[in-house]
């Protein structure tokens, strides 16, 4: 072989191996601490869903911290083969399909085998009863455990050496601090910067409202397969 060959295979390999390492952020890109919030149980509804259900349009009660949604007054039952869940809250505004997020507690209690699933990727998720007391509607498909994920400006995004869709893995500075792994980056002008996990993974880290997260590392791609819209 010629030292030419034999110097391509070289690159070649070094190059995959610098692809496939996790690469450190902590180093080059500024180490930002994101406020990190608990996602409780909650549904989101299409408008013939909210309407088979309450008889009208959603009521609005609180804006949340993301701009533009809300959570709503009306309350359901989720109602699964082997239990029930009451008083799960609504957020608004009403989506072209309806979708439930809850913990893998949670579908301890309804007896579901639930997926962990970026919102909006509800294709092949199981179904799940939705009651009130003025309507019952079946959902054929919209049961996931959302996966974790952080929202941010574009800007924020740049400081931070990530871009939207990417996969990160996040320090959390709870009591019992943990690092999680395929955090999903959403990036979008309006958004304001907070990491979202479910109550499962805060009691997990030891979350408080003073808890923050610090991004440590970025994956090539998950190891799950998560799909991400
Ligand atoms: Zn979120």
């Amino acid at each position: 072989m010629n030292e030419k060959i034999v110097e391509d295979i070289i690159n070649k390999v070094m190059n995959q191996l610098v692809n496939e390492a996790p690469t450190s952020l902590v180093d080059s890109k500024e180490s930002i601490a994101i406020p990190v919030e608990l996602s409780a149980r909650h549904v989101h509804l299409s408008e013939q869903d909210a309407i088979a259900l309450f008889g009208g349009p959603l009521t609005h009660v609180r804006e949340l911290s993301q701009p533009g949604q809300f959570l709503c007054k009306e309350r359901v039952r989720l109602i699964g083969p082997k239990g029930v869940i009451d008083n799960v809250a609504i957020l608004g505004p009403s989506r072209d399909f309806s979708q439930v997020e809850i913990s893998k507690t949670d579908a301890r209690i309804l007896g579901t085998e639930t997926p962990v699933k970026h919102s909006g990727d509800i294709d092949g998720t199981p179904g799940i009863i939705l009651a009130s007391h003025k309507g019952i509607v079946g959902l054929e498909k919209g049961l996931i455990v959302a996966g974790r994920h952080i929202h941010m400006t574009p800007g924020e995004a740049l400081k931070m050496g990530v871009s939207d869709k990417d996969l990160v893995s996040v320090h959390i500075d709870g009591d019992r601090p943990a690092i999680l792994e395929d955090v999903c980056v959403r990036t979008n002008e309006n958004f304001r910067l907070s990491m979202h996990i479910d109550l499962d993974e805060g009691n997990g880290a030891g979350w408080n409202k003073n808890v923050s997260g610090r991004i440590v590392g970025k994956h090539k791609e998950t190891s799950r397969g998560l799909h991400i819209h």
